[in-house]
């Protein structure tokens, strides 16, 4: 029978965060970082990579029929990108909030796009949207070696058990 703590791993959820362009090149990486690593979010996968069009066009591949698909793959594959995997509860949804609305004009203040970015073609940051797409997100980014398992001295903590 798995233990209480196993079931909770068992359980965890995983999120697709990356941030682009634009927020590396700001100087914005442990600031996007440590609001997730705050929240109490456990950073599971990260690399740094340039990606090419072809894969800006695979990761954006929903919005192939949208006016600014082409600007934006160009974009996303102008410059490093730091590529995350994210887990905890309710790390998807809850992770959108702590990113805000895609429009940083209508981002609320307090959320990262709401505070550190002014312009939705410079929104500094990716996040899954829904476990389906967070899953299809962290197998395009990440060879499944690259996704680590272990548990933090701080989760018994962050979620009360013990
Ligand atoms: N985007 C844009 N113009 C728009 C809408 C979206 O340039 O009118 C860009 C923006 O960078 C956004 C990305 O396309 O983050 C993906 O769009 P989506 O609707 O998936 O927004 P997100 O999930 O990033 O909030
Ligand atoms: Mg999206």
């Amino acid at each position: 029978m798995l233990q209480e703590k196993e079931v909770h791993a068992a359980e965890m959820e995983r999120s697709f965060i990356a941030i682009k362009p634009d927020g590396v090149q700001r100087g914005l990486i442990a600031e996007i970082i440590s609001r997730f690593e705050r929240k109490g979010f456990k950073l599971v996968a990260i690399k740094i990579v340039i990606p090419t069009k072809d894969f800006a066009q695979k990761h954006y591949h929903d919005l192939k029929e949208r006016p600014f698909f082409n600007g934006l793959c160009d974009f996303l594959s102008s410059g490093p990108v730091v590529a995350m995997v994210w887990e905890g509860e309710g790390v998807i949804k809850y992770g959108r909030k702590l990113i805000g609305a895609t429009d940083p004009q209508k981002s609320e203040p307090g959320t990262i796009r709401g505070d550190l970015a002014v312009v939705v073609g410079r929104n500094i940051i990716h996040g899954s949207d829904g476990p389906e797409t967070a899953k299809d997100e962290i197998n395009l980014w990440f060879k499944p070696e690259e996704l680590t398992n272990y548990s933090s001295n701080a989760e018994k903590w962050i979620y009360g058990l013990n």
